[in-house]
């Protein structure tokens, strides 16, 4: 028998005590963070209040008012059993980062005590000179530094042995530079709020003092049993497979999705939604997707900011919990070729601080028409930014599912369904058409449409589609830190917002009364964009070919979109609204190239190894068998004078000949690569991305082609790489 069908028998759920009465979420939800109410008990009210002033307005806190959070955080975590602490951070690469300290101190000779102080808290330095800076940070001040991010709630982590206090913070260079994902997601808030607070202004929204994004991403994800993937080499070494012939049964039966969910599965959920409560992330729905073996995770909405950290926790628990439970949970875009991949539904809404989701169409005429005008916003931004969208989602990983047939093209669009559809153009005519009496609110000087609340048109194809009372930016993928596309929604829409607001400022001192005056703008800007708007199929190769008609970016290579980074108008908009300076942001362009050519590289020389060390082994196994075979029956019929047909002979034959050349494929094309990627390294990031692109992944694919073939006539006893059809229905 062989390593794989041996491990048949051994596949099984772990055992787990029985959990007779479940305890409730409410009596536990957030115990393992320091949220506000938690600081409030150990803090002066003095402190807190000035803490809260910091966050609601930004007047930052004194050294001896964040000793005592500093002091208080302590107190809180040693009670709670915290030995160590980190600042917790998002490097540019990777998703998190952390550098742990005791909070032991050296008071004299063999004495300690327990000491973590003010400064500690607000500043730290990770000297974490390894981490790629895209030349920010030149190395001879190689530093970076840590800062504490108040607005996310510092948080305890438990392993069996003990436990961890991690501080969100921000990575920045000595300048003062962004060297991390957070930092940028911070300040495009701030450009968002400033924006739409101009615009909420002119609607006589005087007292709103903050304005910030939502958001509540989907995490897709697959889980697989732990030991066929360590079996995987490339599961192991790439997060997906190189190899793997499909299994007869994909996803065609449709039998998988909001499916019934297995034992074994749902205790993996159960586990994951304790821990993530305790973590004060509020997980709420779960279910089956599409794919064997594939699910969905979906948070309650919060604040961008938290809602980033959020996910980038809830990615770390499923990974370590899945162990628990001799599980695997595969976050790559595209872990098995040929059925679905997994993406991150990024909802995205604007609140002000009165909790007021700025994509709520409301109740009444002005309503409406300060919804129009946030509304138009959104689509100029997504029309003339849509490559700023498309590289806030271009890694390798999402390159493999972008423009497949199950996912968003690489093209970005907007849906916004028919209700709105109809509004919009009724708007830009200016005349009403197919809407009935009670769908129109007579303002006197122009005719407003009526919104029906219960907007539940879906598009399941679309990248960037209008879902009720927020955007849902599909095409973002499911490995990814949300914080950058965040960013990027957030700067793109500030920009937009601030359009409208001035556009409309000038109709009215141009002696237009406020109402007319946005209805035109809105008018004019529905028709500007109108481009950007696909109601249809995505996926369809009619899309494509009318995207290409309307001229709208469809860029399928992740080093091409990574180069509107670099773009000098988009330069301008990221210094304009301070999110990025230009120094960062062709750093990241730099950071985000080599990072895809790594990816590119390592997946190269794990199939190389794969090839070499296990498929062709495997296939010269059953060659030798086989021609063992064929030798033996010869020798008989001619020695012996057995009796065999001729025929028959020569299928043997046949099957030796198709064998041998199967391997000779996968050997010459491996060859091919290997001097392919010596070629590479000959070139800079920029033309070896290229090079990876155009002919790397066709060659690997190419030699998949041949392996698979070779999979499917191989004895399973020699085959020893887990089948597709074992990882992904074995229960
Ligand atoms: P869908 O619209 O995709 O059918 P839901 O209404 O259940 O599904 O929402 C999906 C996700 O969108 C959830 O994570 C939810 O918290 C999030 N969401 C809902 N409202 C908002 C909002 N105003 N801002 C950001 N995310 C939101
Ligand atoms: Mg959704």
């Amino acid at each position: 028998m062989g390593i794989r069908q041996e491990l048949l028998f051994k596949i099984k759920s772990v055992d787990l005590e029985k959990v007779e009465l479940p305890k409730k979420v409410s009596s536990y939800f957030g115990e393992n963070t320091f949220s506000t109410e938690t600081m409030q008990k150990y803090i002066s009210g003095d402190t807190f209040n000035a803490f809260k002033r910091w966050m609601a307005e930004g007047a930052t806190i004194s050294l001896e008012q964040a000793n005592e959070i500093a002091n208080a955080m302590k107190e809180w975590a040693i009670a709670k059993g915290a030995t160590y602490y980190t600042h917790w951070f998002q490097p540019m690469t990777g998703l998190t980062a952390e550098k742990h300290d005791s909070f032991v101190s050296i008071v004299g000779p063999g004495k300690v005590i327990e000491k973590f102080s003010g400064s500690k808290l607000i500043q730290g330095e990770p000297d974490a000179s390894s981490f790629p800076s895209g030349g920010i940070r030149a190395t001879f001040e190689a530093r970076g530094y840590t800062a504490w991010d108040p607005s996310s709630p510092a948080f305890i982590i438990e392993s069996k042995l003990g436990k961890t206090l991690c501080i969100p913070t921000i990575f920045i260079s000595y300048h003062g530079e962004a060297l991390d994902k957070k930092l940028p997601l911070l300040r495009s808030d701030e450009a968002l709020s400033k924006a739409a607070i101009g615009l909420l202004q002119l609607f006589g929204h005087k007292d709103v003092k903050k304005v910030f994004s939502t958001c509540g991403p989907e995490q897709e994800y697959f889980l697989i049993d732990k030991n066929y993937y360590n079996l995987r080499q490339d599961l192991v070494m790439a997060g997906r497979t190189l190899v793997g012939a499909p299994s007869p049964k994909g996803q065609q039966l449709e039998d998988q999705y909001f499916g019934t969910i297995k034992e074994r599965v749902i205790n993996f959920m159960f586990d994951v939604a304790e821990e993530a409560y305790k973590l004060g992330i509020p997980v709420m729905t779960r279910h089956n997707e599409v794919a064997p073996h594939q699910y969905e995770f979906a948070p309650i909405f919060e604040e961008s900011n938290i809602a980033a950290d959020h996910n980038l926790l809830l990615m770390e628990l499923m990974k370590k919990v899945a162990l628990r439970h001799d599980l695997v949970c595969l976050l790559h875009e595209k872990p098995f070729a040929g059925i679905n991949g997994s993406g991150k539904h990024l909802n995205w809404s604007l609140s002000d601080d009165k909790g007021n989701n700025l994509l709520d169409p409301g109740s009444t005429p002005e309503g409406n028409l300060q919804f129009l005008a946030i509304l138009v916003a959104v689509l100029r931004a997504v029309y003339l930014h849509a490559d700023l969208l498309r590289a806030s989602i271009a890694l390798a990983g999402n390159e493999h599912r972008l423009g497949a047939n199950e996912a968003p093209p690489a093209i970005i669009s907007v849906f916004l369904g028919d209700q709105l559809t109809k509004i919009l153009n009724m708007l830009e005519k200016g005349v009403k058409t197919n809407v009935s009496k009670q769908d129109v609110m007579d303002l006197g000087i122009a005719r407003l449409p009526r919104f029906n609340k219960d907007m539940t048109d879906r598009n399941r194809t679309s990248p960037f589609a209008f879902t009720g009372q927020k955007f849902e930016f599909r095409a973002v993928g499911s490995s990814q830190n949300i914080s950058t596309p965040i960013t990027i929604v957030n700067a793109i829409i500030a920009e937009s917002l601030d359009f409208v607001a001035d556009k409309i400022k000038k109709e009215v001192s141009a002696g237009k009364d406020f109402n007319t005056a946005v209805l035109q703008v809105v008018a004019q800007l529905i028709k500007e964009t109108k481009d950007i708007r696909f109601e249809g199929n995505n996926y369809s190769e009619e899309w494509v070919k009318e995207a290409k008609k309307r001229a709208l970016p469809n860029v399928a290579a992740t080093y091409e979109a990574l180069e509107s980074l670099a773009k000098d108008k988009n330069i301008k908009l990221f210094e304009k609204y301070k999110v990025f300076s230009k120094e960062e942001i062709v750093a990241r362009y730099h950071i985000w190239i080599h990072l895809y050519n790594l990816t590119l590289e390592i997946e190269a020389n794990t199939l190389n190894e794969m090839v070499n060390a296990s498929i062709v082994p495997a296939g010269l196994e059953y060659e030798e068998l086989l021609s063992e075979n064929l030798l033996r029956l010869t020798e008989l019929k001619k020695i012996a004078g057995l009796k065999i047909e001729q025929a028959a002979l020569t299928d043997l034959k046949e099957h030796l000949s198709d064998v041998i050349s199967k391997i000779y494929y996968v050997r010459h094309n491996t060859k091919e690569m290997a001097k392919l990627l010596l070629k590479a390294k000959k070139v800079g990031d920029e033309e070896r991305a290229e090079l990876y692109f155009k002919e790397l992944k066709p060659l690997m694919e190419h030699i998949r082609k041949h392996v698979d073939a070779l999979e499917q006539v191989v004895s399973d006893e020699h085959w020893d790489l887990p089948k597709y059809r074992e990882m992904l229905f074995v229960k």
